[in-house]
């Protein structure tokens, strides 16, 4: 095998790609992953139509739609690591008093938040698993994540404007 060659097919076939994306696409920085929210599928969209209620090429639901996205050990990966926008995530449990009297908040603060992050739920309950690799001692747990690391973490209930301000000045 010829090392050489390979290196220049590979040379050529990275210039036509820059030649169309430059040509056709928007450029790279221009667009954003997205991972859908109903079937987990990776997409690509503009930045600036994000405003536009894009759908899933894939399943062609919304990729917005107001409401958080419940996520499992099998999902938490692909959203938290594929997406190029922020997520938020609500650490909770069925049996805890102030989750369920911050669930109506966190809804309200992901329409206010979509599309500038994504809004994600855990079931410390159902998943023990991500609440034990995230070391999450109280519950509700808010904890930002920006292109797979955790950058903030709040615990306790708060009001969607609470989460609102909060994410907001860490975004
Ligand atoms: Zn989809």
């Amino acid at each position: 095998m010829n090392l050489r060659d390979e290196g220049l097919i590979f040379s050529t076939a990275s210039l036509t790609w820059m030649e169309v994306a430059s040509n056709k696409e928007p450029a790279v920085s221009d667009s954003l992953h997205l991972v859908c929210p109903h079937c987990n599928a990776v997409n690509r969209a503009r930045a600036q139509r994000l405003q536009e209620s894009p759908n899933c090429g894939k399943c062609h639901e919304p990729l917005f739609s107001a409401h958080p996205v419940a996520l499992t050990g099998a999902s938490f990966a692909t959203h938290i690591e594929r997406n190029d926008i922020p997520v938020l995530v609500d650490f909770w449990a069925p049996w805890c008093g102030p989750c369920k009297m911050m669930a109506p908040q966190f809804v309200q603060a992901a329409a206010m938040l979509e599309p500038r992050a994504r809004l994600a739920k855990v079931d410390t309950e159902a998943e023990p698993a991500l609440g034990a690799r995230y070391g999450i001692r109280s519950i509700p747990t808010l904890a930002l994540f920006k292109e797979g690391r955790e950058i903030a973490r709040q615990a306790g209930a708060m009001s969607a404007q609470d989460i609102v301000r909060w994410a907001e000045s860490r975004l």
